[in-house]
């Protein structure tokens, strides 16, 4: 009898953290403390969220007021009663969110951001659009957008990985239109959650937003991050999700994109060898390709840039913060 209970809880332990996408607490980035009675949430959060509508209303936005420049931030929704749609609009764009029930209360989470290549100081609107029981509940906010001090890096590389040469611009423009046309994709459901896992083990050499200075001559800002890797080394996907692009480019070498929902999509650049193929359904932490130095690159590393909405935003916070630590 012992060494049956003991069987099953082998087998449970072997079988569980297989099954797909379960209705917990963490596949949906909620985490300890997103329990707390919603009048508690109210008061605590006074600063960043606001009860919409009549008194009594229990929906509650928690949104930042101000966010950096080039990072992401995170946007929640908690209602007490089923939401029925739920539409979020930032820069132009709009998302539909995953509705997810969490001890008994509605919560929509959507993350959002800026892009450092083209995003000033100053203020944006958010606005959040809620139908409950058929009944649209409208709410804006105002985000101030602030600046960040990123780094300057000065280098000098051999002129032709700096100016392309006249026989390639054709090609350069031709593959900006595929990957934006990815970079537009928003499916219908979301299959990160935060921390997303670490592609790779390395310690990070460039960090995002860093302004390059090349051969002397001004650049775009660093839209990613790039990990000291040796040649070969498996990259992981940071969260679950479906490969939507993979393709050899000019700048990014052997790419692999891959969404994982409600606007949020992993690029890994640079590689030696991509492992997937586009259609393909990948679970966080499962090897999407092999490090390398293909494309515009002086030596084996991962770039990793996370696009949110068809902006690329930091991606350390990502790596790093709970929905918790980013909503607080
Ligand atoms: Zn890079």
């Amino acid at each position: 009898m012992k060494r049956l209970a003991s069987l099953v809880f082998l087998l449970a332990t072997l079988v569980l953290p297989m099954l797909p996408l379960t209705v917990t607490a963490q596949g949906f980035g909620l985490e300890e403390g997103d329990g707390v009675p919603l009048t508690k949430t109210v008061e605590a959060q006074a600063a960043q969220t606001e009860a919409a509508s009549a008194p009594g209303s229990a929906l509650v936005l928690a949104a930042p007021g101000q966010a950096g420049v080039g990072q992401p931030f995170l946007v929640r929704l908690t209602s007490d009663q089923p939401l029925d749609t739920v539409s979020v609009h930032w820069l132009g764009k709009e998302v539909v969110p995953t509705i997810s029930v969490w001890n008994d209360r509605h919560v929509a989470l959507v993350m959002l951001g800026t892009d450092v290549l083209n995003a000033k100081p100053g203020k944006e609107e958010l606005v959040v659009m809620a139908s409950i029981d058929g009944k649209e509940n409208t709410l804006r906010r105002t985000v101030q957008l602030v600046p960040v001090e990123y780094q300057r890096q000065e280098l000098t590389l051999p002129e032709k990985m700096v100016t392309p040469p006249a026989e390639v611009l054709e090609r350069i423009r031709a593959e900006r239109e595929v990957t934006r046309a990815a970079l537009e994709t928003v499916s219908s459901a979301r299959m990160w959650r935060l921390p997303l896992e670490r592609p790779v083990g390395g310690e990070v050499s460039s960090p995002y937003g860093a302004q390059r200075i090349l051969n002397g001559k001004p650049k775009n800002p660093h839209r990613g991050l790039d990990f000291r890797s040796p040649m070969n080394n498996p990259i992981k996907s940071v969260a679950d999700g479906v490969v939507i692009l993979v393709g050899d480019f000019y700048y990014a070498g052997n790419s692999v994109y891959v969404d994982h929902g409600n606007g949020v999509i992993s690029l890994y650049f640079h590689l030696e060898k991509p492992m997937v193929k586009e259609g393909d359904t990948v679970q966080r932490g499962q090897v999407v390709g092999l490090t390398g130095m293909t494309g515009r690159s002086t030596g084996p590393h991962l770039h990793l840039s996370i696009s949110v909405l068809g902006r690329l935003v930091d991606p350390e916070p990502l790596l790093k913060m709970t929905v918790d630590d980013m909503l607080n």
